[in-house]
Parts: structure tokens; C-alpha cells; sequence
């Protein structure tokens, strides 16, 4: 099962972990957990509530699907809950994200804006990641976040639960098949076959459009000789 997580130690400003709670929301991140009393000192709690004041634009209700709050244990539960703890921070033994394979559980750790990963968080973390960037210029955190959260959606879970809502071309990172056109089926490379046929987009702009079919099922090949024979 899929499980992501965020864990921001002693974030300074509530306008990061504004930005942040809006980035889980986006990347389908259901928990947030941050450390410190920065944030909630700064903001002071709505009356009754228990979750601090952010900024108002951050507090839209799309990100009412983001669980998210103050929790100085919540690495401890998150490790119990079975989440590989993973550090984005730079360091020399630190993979490269864009490199990086998720674990499909994880928690990802970032330090504050003004300070790193303190000791005690580090002799948990399982995995260091960082971005690769043009200079040693750090990225702010909760663009941090975004690069991170965006990078495991593409590679995991979220683009294949896209592409199959969409039934959109885009190849899945890691398995090399596309879907076939006809079936709806996810199919290796081996299995695919791809018929094309061309029309005439104006007078004379002619367009090339390929439909992929699976070599190993009848229907589906007498589908894709049908859809090249016909008149588009
Ligand atoms: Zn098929």
C-alpha cells in the first residue's frame, strides 16, 4: 500500500508551511507534520481551534484533504505506521532525486529554513536524498517540497492512476508498455504493435495518427485494421 507522508522540523515562516500543506494537497500527500513552535507562536490559533492561523490564501478548503498539524511525535508514529524516514537534505552521501527510487512508503524529512536536520532526526533517516541544482544556492523549503513531492508522483503511483483515468500516452517510468488502444489494457512493449494511418488535416497538411494494438489478441489486432482501413 502507498503511503506518503511530510515532516517539516522548526519551519520558520507559516507562509512555507502554507505553500506546503497546498503542495500535499496537489501531489495527493495526505499528512503533514511539523515540528517547533515558530509557526504557531507566530500565528495564533483561531479561538477553539487547535490548528494554528495561516495565510488566508493557503487556507482554501481544496486543502481540506490535507491532514495537517503541530506534532512533536509524529516521526516516531509515522516509522511505527511502517514509513521509511527519508532526509532531503545536502549532504555528500545523499542520492540524487532524480535518481532516487521512492520507497512506496515514506515519510519525507526537511530541515528549517535557517538551520539543517538536527542530529537526533538523522541516525533515524533510512535514505538522504537531494535536488540537483545549477549552483550550491539552497532551495527555499516549501520549493523543496514541491520538487520532491512532484518527482515521486511522476515515478510512482499518481501518473499511473492518471494515466489510467486518462488513458494518456505517457510512459510509465518504471516498466517499459504502453496501453493498447482498443482493450484499455496496460501490455509490455513486447506485445504492442502500432498501425498508422494519414489524413488530410486542410487541403494538403497531411497528419500522421497511430493507434497501439496488442499483437497477441485477435480483437484487438481486427480492431486496429478496421480503425486503419476506415475513413477518418
Ligand atoms: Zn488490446
Amino acid at each position: 500500500m502507498n503511503a506518503t507522508a511530510v515532516l517539516l522540523i522548526n519551519p520558520k515562516t507559516p507562509f512555507n508551511v502554507g505553500s506546503v500543506i497546498r503542495a500535499c494537497s496537489i501531489f495527493g500527500v495526505p499528512w503533514l507534520r511539523w515540528t517547533g513552535t515558530r509557526v504557531t507562536k507566530a500565528q495564533r490559533s483561531c479561538a477553539g481551534s487547535a490548528k494554528p492561523r495561516l495565510p488566508r490564501e493557503e487556507r482554501l478548503k481544496d486543502y481540506l484533504g490535507v491532514d495537517w498539524r503541530v506534532d512533536e511525535h509524529a516521526l516516531d508514529d509515522f516509522i511505527a505506521e511502517g514509513l521509511t524516514p527519508v532526509c532531503v537534505e545536502v549532504r555528500e552521501a545523499a542520492e540524487m532525486l532524480d535518481e532516487f527510487v521512492h520507497p512506496p512508503r515514506a515519510v519525507y524529512i526537511f530541515g528549517p529554513e535557517d538551520g539543517s536536520v538536527p542530529k537526533g532526526v538523522l541516525t533515524v533517516c533510512h535514505r538522504f536524498v537531494r535536488i540537483r541544482t545549477a549552483n550550491r544556492t539552497p532551495l527555499n523549503l516549501a520549493a523543496a517540497v514541491n520538487v520532491v513531492l512532484h518527482d515521486r508522483y511522476c515515478k510512482g503511483g499518481g501518473l499511473m492512476r492518471w494515466r489510467l483515468r486518462r488513458r494518456r500516452d505517457i510512459p510509465y517510468p518504471y516498466r517499459d508498455g504502453w496501453t493498447c488502444h482498443f482493450c484499455g489494457d496496460w501490455r509490455p512493449d513486447s506485445m504492442i504493435g502500432v498501425v498508422s494511418r494519414t489524413r488530410l488535416l486542410t487541403r494538403d497538411v497531411p497528419v500522421t495518427e497511430n493507434r497501439r494494438y496488442c499483437k497477441d489478441r485477435r480483437a484487438c489486432e481486427d480492431a486496429a485494421l478496421l480503425w486503419r482501413e476506415a475513413k477518418p
